[in-house]
C-alpha cells in the first residue's frame, strides 16, 4: 500500500463526517423523544429515521412563523400582497424551481402522494382489451397496492389478473399486455434503489406507460426523470424531504405530454393564473404538470417544504449524495463486521435456523442499488429478536424504524446525521445482542 501523502490544506468541511453537513437541523434530545432510562436526557438522540419522517429545519420553522405572521397581519390580503413578497396565489413559484431538475413546467407541488398517484393513474392508465395490466414491484407499499387494485376495479378489471409483480423478464415476456409500469424508485422495505433508467427504457420499448413512486427516492438518490423519458412520477416530501408530518406532495409529467389533452379531474388552481380570479366558467389549464393542481394549497405546508429544500440547495445535491454514500457505507461496513452479522446468502440458506440471535442486511450491498437506508433482518425470524433489539435501541435514544415482524430500517440522513450517530447505533445494536445472551 502506498503511504498516504501528507496534505497541508484542510479538507472542505462537508467531507468531515463527524460534523453535520447542514447546521439547519437540531435532532430532538433523548428526553424529548422519551429515552430517559438509559440515556443522557439532554443529549441529542441518534435519529436514523429520516426515511420515515425527516426532522424540522430551522428554515422551515422560521418560514412557517413568517406565514403565521402574514396571516395574522394581512389576512386575505396576503394572497396578493405579502410582507415577505411571497404572495400566496403564487407561493408554489418559490418551491417549483427547487423541485424541478430542468423544467419547472414538469413539476407541481400539490396534494398528497396517494392522491397524486390516483390523479396520474386516472390520466395515464387507459386499459384496452389487449393491454390492460399494471406491472409493479412485489410487496409494493400498501397504499400503492390499494390504489392499483382500486384503479383496476374502476375499469371493471379483476385486480388478481390485472396486477403483476416483477421486473425486466416479465416486461420482456408480457410487455404487449402491460398498460402501465409503476414501481417505487427506492423500495420502502428493502431499501433497494431499482435500476430506474433500464426499467423505464424497457417499458417504453414495449409500448407501456412508465410511472414512478418516488416516496423514498425524493431527496435521497439522484434522479433524471426527464432524460430517462419517464411519463409521470409522484412523491411525498415528509420523508427525506423533511416537510413535516403529512406535508405537501409533488408530481412530475414529462414535457412530451404537455400538448396532449390528458383527462383530468380539474380544479381552479390548475386554471391559468392570469384569468383564475376572473372565475370564468370554462377550465383553461396551465400547460404541464401544474394543470393538475386542484385546490389552493396549504401555505404552512408549502413554507415548510420550502425551508427544507433551501437547506438542500444551500449544500448542493451532489454533496448530499456524496455524503449519503459515505455515511451509509460506514454503517454498512460496521454492521457487516459485527460478530452478530450473518451474510444474506447464509441467512437465506437457513444456516442460522435455530441458532443464536443474529441479523443480516436485506438491502443491496452495491451503493448504486440503494439510497441512505439499510434494512436489517433479525434472526431467527419470528422469535422476537427484532422487538427486543428495537426496544433496547429506543431506550438509548437510537431512533430507527421497526417493520413487523423482523426488520429494523436505519437511514443516516446526509444533511443532519454524522459518523457519531452511525457509531452509536452499531455500538448499541451489539450491546443489545449481548444483553440477549
Ligand atoms: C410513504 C409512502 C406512501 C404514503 O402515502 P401518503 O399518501 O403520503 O400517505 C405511499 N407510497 C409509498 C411507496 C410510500 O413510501
Amino acid at each position: 500500500m502506498l503511504p498516504t501523502p501528507t496534505c497541508s490544506s484542510t479538507p472542505p468541511a462537508w467531507t468531515d463526517l463527524s460534523k453535520p453537513l447542514s447546521s439547519d437541523f437540531t435532532p430532538p434530545t433523548n428526553k424529548e423523544i422519551g429515552a430517559t432510562a438509559h440515556a443522557e436526557p439532554g443529549n441529542p438522540s441518534v435519529y436514523l429515521c429520516g426515511n420515515s419522517l425527516g426532522l424540522l429545519s430551522k428554515r422551515s420553522d422560521q418560514l412557517i412563523r413568517e406565514e403565521l405572521d402574514a396571516w395574522r397581519t394581512r389576512a386575505v390580503v396576503g394572497h396578493f400582497d405579502h410582507p415577505k413578497q411571497r404572495p400566496w396565489v403564487k407561493f408554489t413559484d418559490e418551491v417549483h424551481p427547487l423541485m424541478a431538475e430542468i423544467s419547472e413546467a414538469e413539476v407541481a407541488c400539490m396534494g398528497t402522494l396517494t392522491n397524486n398517484l390516483h390523479l396520474m393513474m386516472d390520466s395515464f392508465y387507459k386499459p384496452t382489451a389487449e393491454r390492460y395490466k399494471i406491472l409493479c414491484e412485489a410487496k409494493a407499499f400498501p397504499s400503492d397496492q390499494y390504489a392499483f387494485a382500486s384503479q383496476a376495479k374502476a375499469h371493471n378489471l379483476n385486480p388478481a389478473d390485472a396486477i403483476i409483480e416483477d421486473i425486466l423478464s416479465v416486461l420482456e415476456r408480457e410487455g404487449s399486455s402491460i398498460a402501465l409500469v409503476i414501481f417505487s424508485g427506492v423500495q420502502y422495505y428493502t431499501g433497494q434503489w431499482f435500476p430506474m433508467e433500464s426499467i423505464t427504457k424497457k417499458g417504453k420499448e414495449k409500448g407501456c406507460i412508465v410511472g414512478w413512486d418516488l416516496a423514498h427516492a425524493f431527496a435521497n438518490v439522484p434522479i433524471q426523470l426527464h432524460a430517462w423519458d419517464v411519463d409521470f412520477a409522484v412523491w411525498c416530501t415528509y420523508k427525506y424531504g423533511n416537510s413535516g408530518p403529512g406535508g405537501i406532495a409533488g408530481l412530475f409529467v414529462h414535457e412530451k405530454w404537455h400538448e396532449v389533452e390528458l383527462p383530468k379531474y380539474a380544479g381552479w388552481w390548475g386554471h391559468t393564473l392570469t384569468t383564475r380570479f376572473k372565475m370564468p366558467p370554462t377550465f383553461s389549464p396551465i400547460s404541464g404538470a401544474q394543470g393538475f393542481q386542484q385546490s389552493n394549497p396549504c401555505i404552512l405546508a408549502l413554507a415548510s417544504v420550502l425551508g427544507s429544500l433551501q437547506s438542500f440547495t444551500a449544500v448542493g445535491m451532489d454533496k448530499v449524495r456524496q455524503r449519503s454514500l459515505s455515511l451509509t457505507a460506514a454503517l454498512d461496513e460496521k454492521l457487516r463486521s459485527s460478530k452478530y452479522f450473518v451474510p444474506p446468502a447464509e441467512a437465506a440458506k437457513g444456516l442460522n435456523g435455530n441458532a443464536k440471535p443474529a441479523f443480516t442486511i436485506i438491502t443491496p450491498e452495491d451503493p448504486q442499488a440503494r439510497g441512505a437506508q439499510l434494512s436489517l433482518l433479525f434472526l431467527p425470524v419470528g422469535t422476537g429478536v427484532m422487538q427486543k433489539v428495537f426496544a433496547y435501541l429506543m431506550e438509548r435514544g437510537v431512533v430507527g424504524d421497526e417493520r413487523e415482524p423482523d426488520v429494523i430500517r436505519l437511514a443516516p440522513a446526509p444533511l443532519y446525521n454524522t459518523l457519531l450517530d452511525v457509531n452509536a447505533a452499531v455500538k448499541y445494536l451489539e450491546e443489545a445482542f449481548g444483553s440477549l445472551a
